[in-house]
């Protein structure tokens, strides 16, 4: 069969069944790891491997090392400390060993006696006095002669409860000679064999490598995962991960949209009444913004800018746009208390304008949130702020044209999906606007919102100064307070940040509570406020209100405040458990100050003492402010899944690529995805299905 009529029938590949030894029990395991043909096998691939291929001599073991050993027993015998166990010492003139076993019963015992040779199987640790190994495999030797060894390397095989290893390897090997046979299809979809390190290696040939990589192949590179035969594979997983992205972005684009084209009077009017002028990065986004909002199909638009780049501005000039055309904007935020913020924004900047506003979030009374609904329903309100609450509650909307999501970390692609349904009717798709904070390398972006345009505000307002940023330890926390005292006498304002990371919202609160006390009892004359995520809306508001018009001097909060929260005067930020914040929200926090006129520090109260992931944090936050340099130490602390937020929403959960390890490959996955978009696409299917499988097909939600 030729490529082509592979890649378009998928069914050509036999069910898992058609295998030996795969009864109806298996089945149901494999079904549970999306596993169903005999290709979904091949591309089952191993997290790691072992070495089984050698003997190690013991004398030359390391702690963590897993291997083979060959040994004679020198002493065997059972003691009980806390519990019954079994320690076996083992030597073979290079060194000795101790092995220590928990479960054992009374043959085991009696065959591990003095001068039997055993071959054994495991992770070497640090003992008391020796090294040793905790319940090894172990095996007998009784005849002399070859020791038997694998002769490849072990793949070890994500898996799930109740089926072994051996079952995934025995089905694994099956399915290799399967794909062997002279007439089985051709299992490499591209025209184009990819040149990667200078190879061309077949993906038959990778996945028989990687599947069951030789004895002298290089273990180290395979552990790290930058063999040339994986670099193939996750070539054409970004591949596959490219195309699906690009045909949802290609689906959506067949979605129709209502083009939206004012002759911005409203815009010109907001610009006119501001008291600062839009920096040209602001100026070339909006733009940019209008330009999408003026097509025919939905803009998919992602704009990133660093904290305080101002991209509040861009979203207002955006529904200002769709406002003057005659439709509603609804803005979501992630958290109660930003959504409050943007509704104070708006508030400001487009009350004068006459435009009507609605607000909805999850904490409102059921009377207040009917006459919103109301409000949103008749078309009344013209920009909606508020919670994801807007789109759970069932809220119709008369005439949506735009939705603007801040914050786009904590929205995945399904959410975005769903906003589809709720757009102007008959007229299709509202227009999409994500704004984020995570400034991320543009070869990240590309991959991980492949389904998105992007624009980056590069450029600060003018006039911003670097927060200057010292680490304290909590031993020193009375000057630290003294130092608060001064600054608020001076008529600055500061912030002090609770934070217990692991604790429950409850106990957040709690905490920042007892510091409220302490420090309104310790700090004389200094007008201390508390806000938290367990106040009601109304009493979160006057605390910000009050704090925004210089009534508070202190203001004591939980995390709440972490994004989007502007209260320019505010120049002192302290933060305490710093070190139990990762690098993101500790230049999310820290950007709430240093955007006065004035001088801005932020002090971060550390409890010695420090692991080196939290060492390198809190480096790294007193020697820059840059937020594109945070997030490259970020990402190589977190990975790329926890950055961009894609391991939560279920994004880009890839097998064998890692787009941090092999960003290099994604300007040629590109050409690729390009040209296999334009010359054969009938092969992006089949590319798609086997690598991501049906899960992932959002074009279809
Ligand atoms: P972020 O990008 O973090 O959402 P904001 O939109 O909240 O930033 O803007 C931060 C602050 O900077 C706000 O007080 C805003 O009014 C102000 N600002 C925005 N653009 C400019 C500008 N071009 N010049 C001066 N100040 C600006
Ligand atoms: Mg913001």
């Amino acid at each position: 069969m030729n490529r082509d009529e592979a890649a378009i029938d998928r069914d050509i590949f036999p069910p898992v069944t058609s295998l030996k030894g795969v009864g109806p029990k298996i089945e149901g395991h494999l079904q549970r790891l999306r596993i169903h043909t005999v290709q979904d096998l091949l591309f089952h691939l191993p997290i790691r491997y072992q070495d089984r291929t050698r003997v190690r001599p013991i004398g030359a073991l390391q702690p963590g090392d897993e291997c083979v050993l060959l040994g004679t027993v020198d002493h065997s015998e059972m003691v009980y400390r806390k519990r019954r166990m079994l320690l076996v010492s083992i030597s073979d003139g290079t060194g000795r060993i101790l092995l220590r076993f928990f479960h054992f019963n009374k043959t085991q015992q009696e065959n591990l006696a003095p001068g039997v040779n055993i071959r054994c199987f495991g992770e070497v640790r640090r003992g008391v006095s020796t090294l040793e190994m905790v319940h090894p495999e172990y095996e007998i030797q009784r005849t002399s002669g070859a020791v038997k060894v694998e002769d490849h390397l072990t793949p070890i095989y994500p898996t799930t409860e109740g089926l072994h290893q051996l079952v995934l390897r025995r089905m694994t090997s099956q399915a290799l000679r399967w794909f062997e046979r002279e007439e089985a299809p051709d299992i490499d979809l591209l025209p184009d064999v990819p040149e990667i390190d200078g190879c061309k290696p077949s993906v038959l040939e990778a996945l028989r490598f990687v599947h069951r990589p030789p004895p002298e192949a290089d273990t180290q590179a395979l552990a790290a995962g930058t063999h040339v035969m994986q670099r193939r594979l996750a070539f054409e997983e970004l591949l596959a991960q490219r195309l699906s992205l690009f045909r949802l972005r290609l689906r959506m684009q067949k979605q129709p949209a209502v083009p939206i084209s004012p002759a911005g009077r409203l815009y010109a009017r907001l610009i006119e009444a501001l008291e600062f002028t839009p920096t040209s990065a602001q100026q070339r986004v909006i733009e940019t913004v209008f330009a999408d909002l003026r097509k025919s199909y939905p803009m998919l638009r992602l704009v990133q800018g660093d904290v305080g780049s101002g991209k509040t501005l861009v979203a207002i000039a955006a529904c200002l746009h769709v406002i003057e055309a005659g439709y509603q904007a609804v803005v979501m935020a992630p958290t109660e208390i930003l959504a409050e913020q943007h509704l104070q924004n708006f508030s400001n900047w487009l009350a004068p304008l006459g435009v009507q506003l609605a607000w909805l979030s999850g904490r409102m009374t059921a009377a207040r949130n009917s006459e919103m609904k109301e409000r949103i329903s008749s078309g009344t309100a013209q920009a909606i702020i508020g919670t994801h609450a807007l789109f759970q509650e069932g809220v119709t909307f008369k005439n949506l044209a735009l939705v603007v999501v801040d914050e786009q970390h904590r929205f995945g692609v399904h959410q975005r999906m769903a906003l589809r349904e709720k757009g102007v009717h008959g007229a299709g798709s509202p227009h999409q606007l994500i704004m984020t904070a995570t400034p991320i390398p543009r070869t990240l972006a590309m991959t991980a919102y492949a389904d998105l345009d992007y624009s980056v505000i590069d450029e600060m307002p003018p006039g911003r100064k670097p927060v200057s940023t010292i680490a304290v330890s909590q031993e020193r926390r009375d000057e630290v307070i003294e130092r608060v005292a001064h600054a608020c006498q001076r008529g600055q304002q500061a912030y002090w940040v609770c934070t217990l990371v692991e604790e429950s919202e409850a106990m957040q609160c709690q905490a920042a509570e007892n510091v409220y006390q302490e420090l309104d009892r310790l700090l004389q004359g200094v007008r201390v406020g508390l806000v938290h995520g367990r106040m009601k809306s109304r009493e979160k508001n006057a605390v910000m209100q009050d704090f925004a018009s210089s009534r508070i001097d202190l203001l004591v909060a939980t995390t709440v405040i972490e994004v989007g929260v502007d209260v320019a005067n505010a120049s002192l930020m302290i933060i305490e458990n710093a070190e139990r914040l990762g690098l993101a929200q500790l230049h999310q926090l820290r950007g709430r100050v240093g955007r006065g006129a004035q001088e801005s520090s932020c002090v971060m109260l550390y409890s010695p003492p420090l692991t080196d992931n939290a060492n390198l944090r809190i480096d790294t936050m007193r020697a820059t402010n840059n937020g594109f340099k945070i997030a490259q130490v970020d990402l190589e602390i977190r990975g790329p899944g926890e950055v961009l937020g894609t391991r939560q929403t279920g994004m880009l959960q890839l097998r064998i690529a890692d787009i941090l390890r092999d960003q290099d490959l994604i300007p040629q996955v590109q050409e690729s995805a390009k040209k296999l978009f334009a010359e054969h696409p009938h092969l992006v299917d089949a590319l798609v299905h086997r690598w991501l499988g049906k899960s992932i097909e959002f074009g279809q939600v």
